[in-house]
């Protein structure tokens, strides 16, 4: 007999009119892999990296690394699996001895910037996540990207890795897309500049939120400013879709609301085309996404984005997805 979910996970989530959406799964370790498939995820939206560093204060070294990412792509082809270079400082995990105590470890030493300091252990990273492109489907994504340059950068360091195993002849998919988290205020405001160098934008919601109201997303005290719909956040994520658009490419969201199916309806009305949620929560989003009017759902996010307030905007999306499920 077939469960509810064996038979929902065979069905493309699209709305209503025909808009399909990818819901795929949010992952931090390995052994979340048997969950992720029974849940129905159709790939991996953001594998964090940084967990590896549970294990030691180091990465562990390229042939390890390659391991783990093959036996990923294995396990979740044919279906993509974005795997996002390492993303320690900040709240993260510290990468020990890289990081001295920092007065602002959200504004210091993380994402991306720790990477392009430490060219050995990023060389390590891309290539063990080439190796793995050889045996499923593949894609890398840099984390914390502020501008062009450091897109660039990362560009560079990738082809670099890409000739040696050429090279080695070390089979890798030479098309291995490549992406970025907008997760900082300065790379949605410049997404225009971003979206021709790239394959693909993944909206990471909660350092866009806390970095462009200002308010520490673990902080209890500034909570009440920590809004997923405060109208200066649904600009940055309009005006990044608006530009991803404009270059061909595609735009996920991987923060915590995507997961949330109040936000669905507006998510969808502003563009957005994948979903990364955590693996419990993908029934959940797919069934809110198979009961939603894509047409409608953009209706609504043209009309928030015209509000000034948190809460109108809420209630907006909320009345979208109480009046459907
Ligand atoms: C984000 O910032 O929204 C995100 C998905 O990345 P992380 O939570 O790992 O910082
Ligand atoms: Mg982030």
């Amino acid at each position: 007999v077939r469960s509810a979910l064996d038979a929902m996970r065979e069905v493309a989530t699209k709305t209503i009119d025909g808009r399909e959406l990818t819901v795929s799964a949010n992952i931090e370790l390995v052994d979340e892999l048997s969950l992720v498939k029974s849940c129905g995820a159709k790939g991996i939206g953001l594998y964090r990296t940084e967990f590896l560093l549970l294990n030691g204060e180091e990465m562990p070294g390229e042939s390890e690394q390659a391991d783990v990412y093959s036996r990923i792509a294995e396990t979740m082809a044919p279906h993509p699996v974005i795997i996002r270079t390492l993303d320690a400082g900040g709240d993260k995990l510290p990468v020990e001895p890289l990081t001295d105590p920092e007065p602002n470890p959200f504004l210091g030493w993380r994402g991306i910037r720790v990477s392009l300091a430490r060219p050995d252990m990023f060389r390590d990273q891309l290539r063990a996540i080439l190796r793995a492109s050889g045996k499923g489907k593949v894609s890398v994504m840099f984390p914390l990207i502020s501008g062009l340059s450091e897109v660039r950068k990362g560009r560079e360091m990738l082809k670099r890795c890409m000739d040696e195993l050429h090279e080695e002849g070390v089979p890798f998919d030479p098309k291995l897309p490549m992406g970025i988290m907008i997760e900082v205020p300065s790379a949605a405001v410049c997404a225009d500049l971003l979206a021709p160098e790239v394959d693909f934008f993944s909206i990471g919601t909660n350092d866009l939120i806390q970095y462009t109201v200002a308010a520490d997303r673990v902080n209890p005290h500034v909570a009440e400013l920590y809004r997923p719909t405060h109208p200066a956040v649904i600009r940055l994520i309009k005006r990044t879709i608006e530009a991803a658009n404009d270059n061909g490419i595609w735009t996920g969201v991987c923060g915590e609301i995507a997961g949330d199916v109040r936000l669905t309806p507006l998510l969808i009305g502003l563009g957005v085309e994948e979903l990364s949620v955590g693996p419990l929560q993908v029934p959940r989003v797919g069934q809110a996404i198979r009961s939603l009017n894509h047409v409608e759902c953009e209706e609504m996010a043209n009309l928030a984005l015209t509000k000034g307030n948190s809460q109108v905007i809420l209630d907006l999306s909320l009345d979208l997805a109480k009046a459907n499920y």
